[in-house]
Formats: structure tokens, sequence, C-alpha cells
């Protein structure tokens, strides 16, 4: 029996991203501001990491990091005082970083400061004016069409626009190898949940798990707002970004659809295949996407010249669903259960990552006799004997039990690993050639490292 580098208590787990979705689900956060803090703030009690303050008007790059945002109140009334529209209601209603306005407006001057999703009438669509100084509300298209075409409006919108700084988060666990893996999610939706919530507290408990043991990669964590935290990051940490070997950007992670895997610009990188492998070894359907310049932080990542591989797990990608960046997207449409499921795909991707390494056998000619170094098995039972002697060359030659344990021959195993103890194939291509289960060559490796007949190549 192999048993999982991480094996953590899934229903704790659960329990754990319940109530970090439910109590950061109604925060404002934006790509700067105090909702963005305070949610920061209440990840790091989770697990501590790094909080790092990049003041307004810090250039990174082509770009300047803008104005604080913050929002005290914000409405449309009728001329009663009644709120039509309401902020307290639900923070997406007014676009986020409306600048401050004060006025009583005709039906046809507000018109142009509204925004609805004819075609999802019931759902109240999220807009955004980060770099143009503009304010709207947002409101369903119900909502709309009730508003009186003859009427007058109050409209306010007590924000402000003022010099304060944008709020990232990192963390850095060490390794031994000299390899360093991203582990980066963005933050900066208000109450959204599969995009974006769900990938911040599936970020968080990622880094609580992988800091429980010791690791043979280091990972940089990083969770920033998008596109203008990731750059201020970059531009803070280029050198340790530039020396990156891979990575994940971990977004929209809880929906109920199906799973889905971003592929990194190269396609078929180590970071690609190790997460082509834990879906076949899971024997889990899921959509491919190409890498697409539109998404998220990868594009950063992965310019010109840093050209790092970042893919994305996900579980109902963004563009994908139809409730995608409206209220619909709620703590309705995710579920702690989905994000955890996503959550052990990273998990096995990373636990791939860290077995997969080159061997160089020490009896490259003449095959070592396994039996007198006590390493010959005790072949299981037929089961497991039929799996291994009917799966075709590079399927699946294993069995997948009630608690996702897998296991195959054990003695397939170890002749597969030291056939291909060359110093050059990698356990991983290893285990896509033979079907083997990648966790299962690692321990046979272990073993024949322990019997002196394999030696580790590299780091
Ligand atoms: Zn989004």
């Amino acid at each position: 029996m192999t048993e999982p580098l991480f094996q953590p208590d899934w229903a704790a787990l659960t329990a754990r991203a319940d109530e970090l979705l439910r109590r950061l689900f109604p925060l404002c956060r934006s790509i700067t501001g105090d909702g963005l803090r305070q949610t920061l703030r209440a990840l790091a009690e989770v697990t501590p990491f790094d909080l790092v303050e990049v003041p307004s008007g810090t250039v990174c790059y082509d770009w300047t990091i803008p104005d604080e945002w913050n929002v005290r109140d914000a409405y449309v009334a009728d001329s009663s005082g009644r709120r039509l529209i309401d902020f307290r209601a639900s923070n997406i209603h007014l676009v986020n970083y409306s600048c401050p306005f004060e006025g009583t407006l005709t039906f046809d001057e507000l018109a142009p400061h509204l925004h609805t999703l004819p075609d999802l009438p019931t759902a109240i669509p999220y807009r955004t004016t980060y770099y143009h100084r503009a304010w709207g509300f947002c409101l369903t298209h119900e909502q709309f069409q009730r508003l009186d075409r003859q009427a007058t409006y109050r409209v306010v919108v007590d924000t402000t626009l003022a010099p304060g700084a944008l709020t990232y988060g990192e963390a850095l666990l060490p390794g031994v190898s000299g390899r360093e893996y991203l582990l980066s999610t963005y933050v900066c939706h208000p109450s959204l949940a599969n995009d974006n919530l769900s990938g911040p507290v599936l970020w968080t408990l990622l880094l609580a798990e992988l800091r429980r043991r010791p690791l043979r990669h280091a990972y940089r964590f990083v969770i920033a707002p998008e596109t203008i935290g990731a750059l201020a990051y970059i531009a803070r940490n280029e050198a340790a970004v530039r020396a990156l070997t891979g990575g994940f950007v971990a977004t929209t992670v809880a929906g109920p659809g199906k799973f889905g895997y971003k592929q990194t610009f190269r396609g078929d990188d180590v970071i690609d295949r190790v997460v082509r492998l834990t879906f076949r070894e899971l024997g889990l359907d899921y959509i491919e996407y190409p890498f697409d310049v539109n998404g998220s932080d990868e594009r950063q990542y992965s310019q010109p010249g840093l050209r790092i591989p970042v893919g994305t797990i996900c579980k109902d990608k963004y563009y994908e669903y139809p409730y995608y960046h409206t209220s619909l997207d709620n703590l309705d449409f995710i579920s702690a259960e989905n994000l955890v499921e996503t959550l052990k795909l990273y998990l096995l991707a990373i636990e791939k990552l860290e077995y997969d390494r080159c061997y160089r056998s020490l009896n490259p000619i003449g095959e070592p006799m396994l039996g007198k170094r006590g390493l010959y098995p005790k072949t299981g039972g037929a089961i497991k004997q039929k799996v291994a002697s009917s799966a075709a060359h590079g399927e699946r030659r294993y069995v997948v039990d009630e608690g996702n344990i897998l296991y195959g021959s054990e003695l397939d195993a170890l002749r597969w690993v030291l056939f291909y103890a060359d110093g050059q194939t990698s356990l991983l291509e290893v285990a896509e050639k033979t079907g083997l289960p990648l966790r299962q060559l690692h321990q046979a490796a272990e073993k024949l490292l322990a019997g002196g007949l394999l030696e580790a190549v590299g780091d």
C-alpha cells in the first residue's frame, strides 16, 4: 500500500473552507482598500504569510499603483428617500472603484451609469472602473425595468480615492532541490464566489498543508489583486520570479461543473504533465483548455522576459459558466466540498513534482537479483495481477480503491524503475510510459535506493 505524501483531514479541511467562504464572502474587496486588507488578514490567521503594502503612485513597469479605494456607502434612492439600488444589500451594486459623486438626476441622466444583463435578468452584473474615473451602479434587469422613467433620483456614491497602498501577501516554503515553484492566486473581486473567493481560500489551505512537512522543492506563494498586484509583486521580486521553474494560478476552483485545466504556454511542460497524469491516475473526466492570453496572472508570469510556465486547475473555469461575474456566482453556486476536491488535485499534482526525479542503476548491465536483497515482493492477489497483465503499454495498471489509494504490481514497479534507471528518464516519464502510478514508482525507487541498486541523479 502506498501512502499519499499529503494526508490532510479532509473533513476538517472542508469545514474550514466552508467557514472561510461564509466569513469572507460579504467583504467588499477590490484591487486596493480595506476589504482586500481584511481578507488577507483573515486568511493569514489560518496560516501565516507576510502582508506587503505597496504605496499608491509606485511605478511597476508600465503601470502605477492607483489611489486606494474605500466605500462608506452608495445608493440610488427615489424622491421619498427609499433606496432602490443599495450597496448595503450587495456590494456589487456599486461599480468597483467608483469615484465619489452626489446629486439628483433624471432617469435619462442616471441611465448611462446603470449596468444590467438583459439575458440574465435576475442577476446583478459585476463591473469595475479601476483606471478610468467614473461612477456607476449595477442592478438586475428586472430592477431596471421597474424604474420610473419620469422620476428623479438621489444618487450618493460615498467613496474615497486617496493615496494609500495596494496590499498583497506572500510566503516562501523552503526546499532542498534548488527548484522553486509558484503558487499564485488573485484576490480582488467583492462578493463573488467561484471567481474569485474560492481561489484565495484554496490557496490558503494549500499553504497550510504544504507547510506541515519538509519539501524537496521550494514553493513561492503569492496572493495579490489580479494584474496590478501580480505586476507589483513581480516588480519587487523580479530575480526570484525569473528563477521559478513553473507553477500554478489557482482560480475558479469550487463550481458544480467539470474540472478543467488551462495549459501553460508551453503545453507540454512538467506542470502540464503532472496535471494530466493526476487526472489520468484518478480516471477523472476534465476539460483541457489551451493556453490563452485572456485569463489571469499566468499572462504576467509568462511574459517574454520571464516565460515561467504556469497552469490552472479549476472547477467551472472563468468565462465558461453562465453566472461568471454576476451576483449568481454566490455561495449557493459553489461548495466547500467542490473546493476541497480541487485542492486534492493540486496536492496530487504537487506530490508528483516532489517525487519526479531521475535515477541511475548501479547494475546497468546484468539485472540485479532482487530476491537475495529481500526486494522480490510477495505479489498481491489475483485482481492486481490481472490489472497489471491485461493493461496495454501506457494504460492504467492499477486499482483505485475508495480511499483513492493507488497500487499496481509491486514487482512491475521495481522492474520498470530499474529498467529506466538510465540517469535521464524521470519517474514522471516512467509513469507516463508504463501506466504505473508515480507514487508507487517513487516507493519502488526508495526501496531500490535503500537496497543499494540505484543512485539519485541531480537534485
Ligand atoms: Zn474575474
